[in-house]
């Protein structure tokens, strides 16, 4: 997934344009800044290469789930539902806005289950959020058709996933509003940065206002900018996007490079009867990020890791008991352990996460191996460490 291991002479170029001007901010200083608008010009590339109408481009994947869940007026007293397996941001992002979070169960596609979803539907329930975890998608169709009969939003987590697509449409596209994270160890990265992006004409205003203090970005001048909303500082700096930019350009290339080296993974992984990968919903394409698979048991696939780990096979993950993307280990949210005042709904919310039971997600991600696609390797390491792989899984089915 990690496009920081293929840097190269376009990010470095892209970086000593903004040096060069001096100009850091995203906004503004119009005569200073030599024709550079790198934060603009990777949101461009970004709705062209995804064919949407709006991207603002953000501090973090955090600060684009934030955003996207205030633009949408989300707020105290509302639910979001998110799934149990996937990156604390889901939570923080809901926390932040002031709503609740109302985890579910997922499913073999390892993402939220739409019949968990129809199941925790609450009369305070305003969005769900499907996260399209390790490059893969949640069952949109189905997630589709549940918000418009609840008339809820829905808001795509795509931080994992930049490239798929379902249906022909990228992921990102397809619900209300789409998320990006372009962190360090994303599929594209600016270092820190994130996007949302929409093909609502009224929320691609308010995520440019929200995201800088409010300002309208109407005149030449930013200290005579009206306020027409409260807002919060989430701009990017266009050092980073700068980077973002030129690895923005190159994601074609490092999809096709993934996809590669996945389907060379899989073939090897493919000969072994007892491996069940993991399930793409009808018409969707993977970003090819990771290759998950299923073994028999939960004991096999403990053994199968720590042959791994033995063997020196890094990068494969076992999820069940991982601090920052399962339920199990989240004892921090379950006990709200919150350094300011959640309201009284957020605290009864958190309680009862701690009551709930996930057998369910348990089972799945129990048996659940998830391997990053590794962008720096050369084919003859990923063949090497697919046929690897394949022996020592061969040892414990
Ligand atoms: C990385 C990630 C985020 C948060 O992104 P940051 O840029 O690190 O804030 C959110 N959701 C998922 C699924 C992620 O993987």
């Amino acid at each position: 997934m990690p496009g920081f291991e293929l840097f190269g002479e376009a990010e470095r170029k892209e970086v000593q344009d903004v040096l060069n001007s001096g100009v850091l901010m995203r906004y503004g200083f119009d005569n200073q800044r030599q024709g550079h608008w790198k934060a603009k010009a990777m949101e461009l590339e970004i709705c062209q290469q995804l064919n949407v109408k709006h991207a603002q481009l953000l501090s973090s994947g955090t600060a684009a789930l934030t955003s996207a869940l205030v633009v949408a007026g989300i707020g105290a007293g509302d639910e979001v539902i998110v799934p149990a397996f996937t990156f604390v941001a889901s939570f923080e992002a809901v926390l932040m806005v002031g709503a609740t979070p109302v985890l579910v169960d997922i499913d073999n596609t390892l993402t939220m289950s739409p019949a968990a979803v129809a199941q925790a539907i609450s009369a305070k329930t305003k969005a769900v959020m499907p996260v399209h975890m390790c490059g893969s998608m949640a069952d949109m169709d189905a997630l589709k058709s549940i918000c418009k009969t609840e008339n809820l939003l829905l808001i795509e987590d795509a931080c994992q996933a930049i490239g798929g697509t379902y249906k022909g449409q990228n992921l990102g596209t397809i619900g209300d509003l789409g998320c990006f994270s372009f962190d360090a160890v994303k599929t594209i990265t600016c270092g820190e940065g994130g996007a949302v992006i929409t093909n609502n004409d009224l929320f691609a205003p308010l995520l440019d206002q929200y995201s800088d203090h409010g300002h309208d970005h109407l005149g030449s001048n930013r200290g005579t900018d009206g306020h027409p909303i409260l807002g919060y500082n989430f701009r990017i700096s266009e050092l980073n996007a700068a980077v973002g930019l030129a690895q923005a350009r190159r994601l074609p290339e490092f999809l096709r490079h993934q996809k590669h080296y996945y389907h060379i993974l899989k073939t090897a992984l493919a000969r072994i009867p007892e491996i069940e990968f993991r399930r793409v919903p009808e018409g969707g394409e993977e970003s090819y990020a990771f290759l998950n698979f299923f073994l028999p048991t939960e004991e096999q696939t403990k053994a199968a890791m720590l042959l791994f780990a033995d063997q020196g096979i890094g990068d494969c993950f076992h999820y069940l008991d991982n601090n920052w993307h399962y339920v199990r280990q989240w004892d921090h949210l379950k006990w709200g352990n919150a350094l300011n005042n959640l309201n009284e709904a957020q605290k009864i919310g958190l309680a009862l996460i701690g009551r709930q039971n996930f057998q369910r997600s348990d089972a799945f991600l129990g048996r659940n191996i998830s391997c990053l696609i590794k962008l720096g390797m050369t084919s003859t390491e990923v063949e090497q460490r697919a046929e690897l792989m394949a022996t020592l899984i061969g040892k414990v089915v």
